[in-house]
């Protein structure tokens, strides 16, 4: 089972920011609102993930951490090799084939809490008692110990580090109803405080600094069932922020081309061509209008009338920058 894993290892965890990026969203999944994130050495030594969400149930601990295994692969060189398999409810079960993995949880109706951990080539489980409030903490140590490939392509602690801010912005510029604590090496580095009513603009100017939010164009309009609720940058901002674009479809971050488009083709229609317009767009429509299970990453959307999204976007974008520009 652990080969089985590590293959599917390969493709969900590519670097720490990703197990930072399947762990955060299994915590708001699980209904969390304060989630406190501590790394050690980029990640690479540690990543530890506390939540207050519903947690495991005791007997529900050992499914966590395992996932179907595949007769497929027989060796361990076939590994590098295949990299299209999925890891829908892989997640967990990818990660502790690479790491030594903790996993402690206590649900509402239990008085006790349990903690599990994962070992050796027949990742054996084993379940003992712990203490821990309602919530989970997942512990994922030694990232990548046993995979020497996937480790040779760990960048710097910095770099690393840098990686898993990104993933931490995105996902906190789209729940406003969580709080977000950050420690590097037991550190603060970054704290971002829950708003209860969901206000986006707060957390933006939390996360992307009070300037963006102040400088930017917000617009907040709807079309055919389309809901879109973006702060553009002006160009002052531009020319001082190089990656500053974010895009969130039904809540989910998204590096989806087609909006890039979109508002890049704005953009340039009203001011020329930028290097790096700087946004927070977040679109809101049916979910059975947007397939958001494209790409295994889920960075990709396909809409059911991608040419419908494109012009309404690019011509919202179009009309306020015009707007202000004048
Ligand atoms: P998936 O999220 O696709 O279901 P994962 O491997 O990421 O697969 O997680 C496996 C299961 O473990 C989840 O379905 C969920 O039941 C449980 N789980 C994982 N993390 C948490 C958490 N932080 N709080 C509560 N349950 C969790
Ligand atoms: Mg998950």
């Amino acid at each position: 089972p652990q080969l089985a894993n590590q293959i599917a290892a390969g493709e969900v965890v590519e670097r720490p920011a990703s197990v930072v990026k399947e762990l955060l969203e299994n915590s708001l999944d699980a209904g969390a609102d304060r989630i406190e994130i501590d790394i050690e050495k980029g990640g690479h030594k540690r990543i530890r993930i506390f939540d207050n969400g519903k947690g495991i149930p005791k007997d529900e601990l050992q499914l966590a951490l395992s996932r179907h295994a595949t007769s497929k692969i027989a060796t361990l060189d076939d590994l590098e090799h295949i990299l299209s398999l999925g890891f829908r409810g892989e997640a967990l079960a990818s990660i502790s084939s690479v790491s030594r993995l903790t996993l402690t949880s206590r649900t509402a109706n239990q008085n006790e809490a349990w903690q599990a951990c994962c070992e050796g080539r027949e990742m054996a489980v084993t379940v003992q008692p712990a203490a821990h409030p309602q919530g989970t903490t997942i512990d994922v140590a030694d990232l990548f110990y046993n995979t020497p490939a996937r480790r040779k392509f760990l960048r710097t602690e910095k770099t690393e580090f840098q990686h898993i801010e990104e993933v931490i912005k995105r996902i906190a510029l789209s729940y406003p109803h969580a709080s977000f604590l950050l420690k590097h090496n037991g550190k603060l580095v970054k704290r971002f405080i829950a708003d209860k009513q969901g206000a986006l603009a707060p957390r933006i100017a939390s996360v992307l600094g009070q300037k963006f939010v102040d400088n930017a164009v917000h617009i907040n309009v709807d079309y055919e069932g389309i809901q879109m609720d973006a702060w553009l940058g002006n160009e002052s901002v531009l020319r001082s922020s190089n990656d500053c674009q974010f895009s969130f479809v039904n809540g989910r971050g998204m590096r989806d081309k087609l909006i890039m488009h979109a508002i890049r083709q704005a953009y340039e229609s009203v001011w020329g061509v930028l290097e790096q317009p700087s946004f927070v767009v977040y679109l809101t429509l049916d979910p059975r209008d947007v397939d958001v299970n494209v790409h295994p990453a889920k960075h990709e959307v396909r809409f059911q009338q991608g040419r419908l999204v494109h012009d309404f976007i690019c011509k919202s974008v179009c009309d306020a920058l015009h707007a202000i520009s004048q």
